[in-house]
């Protein structure tokens, strides 16, 4: 049975090779680390990661976390408001 055995753990090897595959090509698609966008403009993201939400501003590339931010979609280092629309 030990031959059985190991031809079993070479198949769960194999299939471990699969799901991990197959999770790395479905992150590439949704983005790091499977973030899901909550809202976006044209020049900002807000994403809710594994590490909590956070709004991420394309003017200057300043990532935030704070909950203020986020919900009045506001940049601290731009000092200014995004807007959803343009
Ligand atoms: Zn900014």
């Amino acid at each position: 049975m030990k031959r059985d055995y190991a031809k079993h753990q070479a198949e769960l090897l194999e299939e471990m090779e699969r799901i991990r595959a197959a999770a790395a090509r479905a992150q590439e698609r949704q983005g790091p680390r499977g973030a899901v966008v909550l809202r976006a403009g044209p020049t900002f993201t807000v994403v809710n990661s594994e590490s909590g939400p956070s709004i991420k501003c394309h003017r200057c590339g300043l990532v935030s976390s704070n909950w203020n931010d986020i919900d009045k979609l506001y940049c601290g280092n731009c000092h200014r408001f995004h807007k959803e629309v343009s």
